[in-house]
């Protein structure tokens, strides 16, 4: 069994759902009493927050670099990134190190490509939804039609995850806001959306929408147990 090492805080709410999924996942393969092999380096998200809006992207660079070379230095085998939106800086974090990352964008594609889904939504932060480093890695590499929310739309997903739930805070309101834009991207003709951004899974699930929702959190970590026990 490989470690598994995590750069986790992203926010911390979803950190202890990949701790979860992996350690669920892991006895669910191997029964008994196993669990995964993992190391978590978890960074303080205040500091990483104020870098993103600020556009300050090299420095949250270095310290996600440093994070990663912690895992490698601790015995990880190779590093899982706990958000969608700081894979904006993969190839950064990845040139740091000697060993692979394991790309949210990369599972999360693969799984969409195997359901035979074509058209496919994208929820997000800003950076994840409007940015190439996400959309064009699915359709660039996996041959994706991505779907975005309208701008309105957008700024409504943006906030509720930097308002709400990167704070453990799970609002109807907002839930109801987050089912009426899946809604609107449906009548547009997505197949599936993606919750590619690894809270939303706590306030958006499978029952809450017509289409097959992929969520990022669920499938990065699952992905991560079979990369490990992969010998
Ligand atoms: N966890 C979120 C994501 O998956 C947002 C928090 C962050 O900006 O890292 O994108």
């Amino acid at each position: 069994m490989k470690t598994i090492g995590l750069i986790g805080g992203m926010s911390w709410e979803s950190s202890i759902e990949y701790y979860r999924i992996i350690n669920e996942s892991t006895r669910a393969k191997l029964g008994g009493l196993h669990s995964a092999k993992s190391i978590m380096v978890s960074v303080d998200f205040a500091e990483i927050e104020i870098l993103q809006h600020q556009g300050k992207w090299s420095e949250a660079a270095q310290l996600l670099i440093a994070a990663a070379k912690n895992l490698e230095d601790g015995g990880a085998d190779f590093v899982v990134l706990c958000t969608n939106t700081m894979h904006k800086l993969a190839d950064e974090i990845q040139s740091g190190v000697n060993i692979p990352l394991l790309h949210i964008a990369d599972a999360t594609a693969q799984l969409v490509r195997n359901s035979g889904i074509q058209k496919i939504g994208l929820l997000g932060t800003r950076f994840t939804m409007e940015e190439e480093f996400y959309k064009g890695r699915l359709s660039g590499r996996y041959g994706l039609d991505v779907y975005i929310p309208v701008a309105q739309d957008r700024e409504i997903v943006h906030h509720v995850i930097y308002d709400e739930l990167v704070l453990g805070e799970i609002r109807q309101h907002s839930k109801e806001q987050y089912i009426g834009i899946i809604e609107r991207m449906v009548s547009q003709g997505v197949e599936g959306v993606i919750l590619g951004c690894t809270e939303i899974g706590l306030l958006i699930h499978q029952q809450d929408s017509q289409v097959p929702l992929f969520d990022t959190t669920r499938i990065h970590a699952i992905a991560a147990v079979e990369y490990a026990l992969n010998e």
